[in-house]
Order: structure tokens, then C-alpha cells, then sequence
């Protein structure tokens, strides 16, 4: 059997940056990812035309001032940024007492706020971070099914191995982990609770990219942003990348049925988009209609409950549990900028500093 000293379950960014920190550290750690690909919910697809060079995110698009932990890695991991494009007119939609969609320009733009965009799509900051660890030691479509504790070491079912460890991070929703991987011995009933009661950031979203051949809306003035009470797109943003290439707009929708994408979805929201920007908002290049909720791989089964964003940060995702050696990473077990890239990034620096500090406990005991 396998034997590494940490096992971390899941590539997405928090898994990736605590792995990344403790590989950096002198740790032998695997990585073990369920999708054959990493990022989780940071995902950037190549344009239809590649050769223009660019890619979509249909996953997470921004970061934010004072997100000091993203400005630090872009930096040290020398991963283009530019800034969100918010010059322009806003629009707003709403229904008139018949149930039509009226369409109303705003002097301004009160919906964008300054944000920071990735030059290559979000997923290049995992791209990166996965280029850190040491060959070997990252699985793809190994999706970890069970965890338990045995003697002095952790045994983790990870796809069809067990593997050992002296310790493991759990890098997904504490939802998604409550509902998909056995724990023995069990966690404590409150802690359980609390995980299955953890919303997962975004789980119910489905996110709509449209590309163009150029940003057109912006020669008319707009912005590209649009709030909309009439839908099927909620809010609406310009997802171009730097100098307006490739162009896109992107809105989110609510997945009406979480599981069971609507295939209705996609020419709707191309109606709306040529309602808010006119008929060649209509007409783009290509269409993305990708849903979070039919994802099993990010969103729990069952109803996700939407409420319950208090519970981010708990303190209980602070103490490692199994006798002290598993340890919560994810964006949702973040005291600050929980359900953000951020949140994600300090997650993984609190359980990477938790690991390390039992390794140095356990050599320096009698
Ligand atoms: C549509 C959308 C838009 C967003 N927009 C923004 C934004 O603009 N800015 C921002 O900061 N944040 C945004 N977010 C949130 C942001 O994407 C997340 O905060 C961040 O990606 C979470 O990273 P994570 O590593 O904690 O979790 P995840 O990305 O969910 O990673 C968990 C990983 O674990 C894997 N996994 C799950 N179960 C198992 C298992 N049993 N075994 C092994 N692996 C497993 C998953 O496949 C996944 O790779 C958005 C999210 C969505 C969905």
C-alpha cells in the first residue's frame, strides 16, 4: 500500500494551495481528485476558435481589492491580471403589469465594482498551482470514498486504492464530503450536522457565457451589466478578456430543478440578451450554458438549502477531527471571504499550518 505523509482530497484551489505549501515544506503529499481534471469550481474552456486565443471562465471570473492572499500567488506564480471592465451604461429589466419584459438604461454603472480578472481565465491560478507539486503526486478521477482511522495512520479509499497517511485534508464542501464519504471512526453528531448543514458556495448557479466576435455593447455606451427582474439571466456582467478579446457577456441564472439542467435555458437567455443589447447580443459565436447543480461533484445530493451562509467559518472546522489528524480546508470553512477563490487560499494556509504543526508535535514527542 501507498504511504505518504498527507493525503489531501480534492484539486480545487484550496486542496492544490495547501498542498502546494506543504510539498513546499518538505511534506510527501498526494492529491487525490475525483473530476478528471483540477480546479473544481474554477473552470476556464478554450474559445471554439483556439487559435484566438483566449479562455472562458464558466466557473469563477473575479477577485476583489483587499484580497491579499489572491494578489499573492498571482504575483509569485507571475499569472497575468487586468481589470474588470465596468466603463459604460448600466441596464435594468424588469416586467411591466402584463408580465413584458421592459428594458430600462441607467446613467452609469451602479452594478460592477472594481474587480480583478485572470488574464488567461480563473482556472490558470490551478493550472499553476498544480504545476508546483512534485511529479507523482496528484491523482485525477480518484475520487475519495472513505477515510478511516487506523492504528497510527489514516487509511483513504481514494478511487480504487487505499492509500495510507499520517494525516489528511479534506478539500471539498463540508457538505459534499458529510454526503459522499464514509468517516470511521464517525465524526461527532454536531460536526456532522453542521457539514450537512454548510451551503456550498454557488452549488445552485448556472452560469451563461456568450461569446462575440468584438464587445459591441461597449460602442453603444453599455457596459455590458444588466440586472434583470424578468430573466432568465439574474444579473448580468462583460466577461471580455483584456483589450475586449475574446468578447463576452456572462449572466447567472437560478437552476430551477438543481440537477436536471433545462435545455430551455440557453435559447431564453439568448432572447434576453438580445432584449437588453440588441439582436447581435443575440446571435454570439458560441454559447455556454453550464450548471453547477448537475455537478456531483460540487454540489451535494439532495436540496442544497441556500440558507445557512452563517455557518462559514465555523469554529468547529478549526479543530481537527479523527483524533487530530483530519483537517478541513475548502472556501466554505473560511473565517474571511468564505464562498470566495480567497477564502479558498486562506483555508488551505490554516489547515497546511495545522498539518505542519502536528508533524513538528509528533517528531519532537518522547
Ligand atoms: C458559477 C460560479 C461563479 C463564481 N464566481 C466567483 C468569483 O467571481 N470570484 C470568487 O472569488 N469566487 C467565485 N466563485 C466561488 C469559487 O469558485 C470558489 O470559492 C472556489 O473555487 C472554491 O474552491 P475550493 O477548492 O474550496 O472548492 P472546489 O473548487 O469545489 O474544489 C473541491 C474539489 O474537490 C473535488 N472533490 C469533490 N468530492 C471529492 C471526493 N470525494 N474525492 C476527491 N475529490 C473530490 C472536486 O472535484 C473539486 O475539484 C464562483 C463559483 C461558481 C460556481
Amino acid at each position: 500500500m501507498d504511504r505518504f505523509d498527507v493525503v489531501v482530497v480534492g484539486a480545487g484551489v484550496s486542496g492544490l494551495a495547501c498542498a502546494a505549501a506543504l510539498a513546499a515544506a518538505g511534506t510527501d503529499v498526494l492529491v487525490a481528485e475525483a473530476r478528471g481534471r483540477t480546479g473544481g469550481r474554477l473552470l476556464s474552456v478554450p474559445t471554439g476558435n483556439w487559435s484566438e486565443g483566449g479562455r472562458l471562465d464558466l466557473g469563477a471570473t473575479w477577485f476583489w481589492p483587499h484580497e491579499t492572499l489572491v494578489a499573492g500567488e498571482t504575483a509569485q506564480l507571475a499569472i497575468r491580471t487586468f481589470d474588470q471592465h465596468t466603463a459604460g451604461n448600466a441596464l435594468f429589466e424588469a416586467s411591466d403589469a402584463d408580465g413584458a419584459p421592459l428594458v430600462q438604461r441607467i446613467d452609469g454603472n451602479p452594478i460592477d465594482v472594481a474587480a480583478g480578472r485572470f488574464g488567461d481565465g480563473a482556472q490558470s491560478l490551478t493550472d499553476s498551482l498544480a504545476g508546483l507539486l512534485p511529479a507523482g503526486s496528484l491523482r485525477l478521477g480518484t475520487a475519495v470514498s472513505a477515510i478511516r482511522r487506523t492504528g497510527d495512520a489514516v487509511l483513504v479509499r481514494a478511487g480504487t486504492a487505499d492509500v495510507a497517511a499520517e494525516q489528511v485534508v479534506v478539500a471539498v464542501p463540508p457538505a459534499l464530503a458529510a454526503a459522499t464519504i464514509d468517516i470511521t471512526p464517525a465524526l461527532p453528531e454536531p460536526l456532522l450536522r453542521l457539514a450537512r448543514a454548510t451551503p456550498t458556495w454557488m452549488a445552485d448557479t448556472v452560469k451563461v457565457v456568450a461569446r462575440y466576435r468584438r464587445p459591441f455593447w461597449r460602442e453603444r455606451g453599455l457596459a455590458g451589466a444588466a440586472v434583470s427582474h424578468a430573466g432568465p439571466l439574474r444579473e448580468i456582467h462583460d466577461m471580455s478578456g483584456s483589450g475586449g478579446e475574446p468578447a463576452a457577456l456572462f449572466g447567472f441564472a437560478i437552476a430551477a430543478t438543481p440537477g436536471s439542467p433545462d435545455p430551455a435555458l440557453g435559447e431564453s437567455a439568448r432572447r434576453q440578451l438580445a432584449r437588453l443589447f440588441g439582436p447581435e447580443a443575440g446571435d454570439p459565436l458560441e454559447l455556454h450554458v453550464h450548471d453547477w447543480s448537475a455537478e456531483p461533484f460540487t454540489r451535494p445530493p439532495g436540496r442544497d438549502a441556500g440558507a445557512g451562509h452563517h455557518l462559514f467559518g465555523h469554529p468547529a472546522y478549526r479543530q481537527p477531527a479523527l483524533d487530530g489528524r483530519l483537517h478541513w480546508a475548502g472556501t466554505e470553512t473560511a473565517t474571511h471571504h468564505a464562498g470566495h477563490i480567497e477564502g479558498a487560499l486562506r483555508a488551505a494556509a490554516r489547515a497546511a499550518t495545522a498539518v505542519l504543526s502536528r508533524r513538528d508535535l509528533t517528531r519532537t514527542a518522547p
